[in-house]
């Protein structure tokens, strides 16, 4: 692993390859040895750090790996990776040429795209793996079902491209109302006739998500698109007993100032937070700059040696201030933990995420690039 660049700021995040490895071997266990999975690893591995997640899943025996931009497929590449790489948000003029280089594989749902990657791939001298996108109930990307033989029959004429695989996704797997889905797999699984009676035979049927790969069979598809569930995130009523899911990330700081308060101060921007008693107010290095989110202002809580501790006040840009007067011997240098576990207590990406009213891969993917990401595993 490269060496990261010095850490001048005890903020950062310390990925654990360890729980992200189980997390893969329980969605093995789930779909079986003979359903391939594609681990997606987009977004810098929902903020996790595809430098480290991406090579450490591809040890532990992912098949193939999903982004969705062309650029994170180059990334993907630099970090080592071999296996497989689907550009899920498909491809953009201009691209087709990296495209090649890289040997990455688009979702194709673009028939000027198609023509485009056909041209390129005779000026390579190589055919495309493409996975058509097919929109069986999402509303965002993908054909939909009833332009099919127009599309099928422009495929045909386009030698260039090779139909690798067919790909859908599913808007309501995380909810328990399971009718829209499945009308969504008997479209996905009516366009895969349609697919096959045109003469195409394509190697990948694919429609489910982390949600769907714990509350549904697998409906005849033989490629499975785990994300969250890999970070350990999937939320929602059946998933969180049900699950077995080790969180992955800490973000972690470390007390920078400790100081006496009098009763009745303001402290931090607008005086949002005053000291109701002679207090002890804890600053910390860690700021929305870093993804610790501005509205967790009086509402977030932080962990200082294994005891809860709330912010106090407005949530700055380099800094939060924490009140800490219930907790005996608070000292410059003390570990905080914003996010994991500190004893027995912890903070879940969940309960930061419904504080917010935002989702858990938010919280992840919002932590920014300026706090470095540290892989740790007990391997080492
Ligand atoms: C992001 C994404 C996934 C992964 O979804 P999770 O809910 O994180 O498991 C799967 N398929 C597509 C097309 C995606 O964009």
């Amino acid at each position: 692993m490269p060496l990261d660049p010095p850490l001048t700021r005890p903020t950062r995040v310390e990925i654990d390859l360890d729980a992200l490895c189980f997390n893969l071997s329980q969605v093995r266990q789930r779909v079986g040895a003979e359903c391939e999975i594609l681990a997606v690893v987009k977004a810098d591995a929902y903020g996790h750090g595809a430098r480290g997640v991406a090579p450490a899943l591809q040890a532990a025996g992912a098949d193939q790996f999903g982004v969705a931009l062309v650029g994170e497929g180059l990334d993907l590449r630099r970090y080592g990776i071999t296996r497989p790489v689907v550009v899920l948000g498909g491809v953009f003029p201009g691209e087709e040429p990296l495209l090649l280089e890289h040997d990455l594989q688009p979702a194709l749902y673009d028939l000027d795209v198609a023509r485009r990657l056909d041209a390129a791939s005779r000026e390579a001298g190589r055919r495309i793996p493409c996975h058509l996108k097919i929109d069986t109930g999402m509303g965002r990307l993908g054909f939909r079902p009833e332009r099919l033989p127009e599309v099928l029959a422009t495929l045909k004429a386009l030698p260039g491209l090779e139909l690798r695989g067919v790909i859908s996704h599913l808007a309501l797997a995380d909810e328990p109302e399971k009718s829209f889905t499945a009308a969504q797999v008997e479209r996905f699984q009516a366009v895969v006739n349609q697919v096959r009676e045109a003469g195409f035979a394509p190697r990948y049927l694919h429609l489910a998500n982390s949600a769907a790969i714990y509350s549904r069979d697998l409906c005849g598809c033989n490629l499975v698109r785990p994300g969250i569930s890999l970070y350990g995130g999937l939320t929602g009523s059946p998933f969180e007993q049900d699950v077995p899911q080790r969180p992955v990330m800490r973000f972690l700081s470390q007390v920078a100032q400790v100081k006496e308060v009098p009763a009745g101060e303001g402290v931090s921007y607008a005086h949002r937070f005053v000291t109701a008693r002679p207090s002890r107010i804890a600053a910390v290095p860690v700021g929305y700059a870093d993804g610790y989110s501005r509205l967790l202002t009086g509402k977030g809580e932080v962990l200082i040696r294994g005891c809860r501790a709330p912010v106090a006040g407005t949530v700055c840009m380099d800094w939060i201030l924490v009140d800490v007067t219930h907790i005996p011997g608070v000292t410059v240098g003390d570990r905080v933990t914003l996010l994991g576990s500190d004893g027995t207590e912890s903070i879940t990406a969940k309960e930061w995420a419904d504080k917010v009213g935002t989702i858990t891969y938010e919280v992840f993917c919002n932590i920014s690039k300026r706090v470095p990401r540290i892989f740790v595993s007990g391997k080492e």
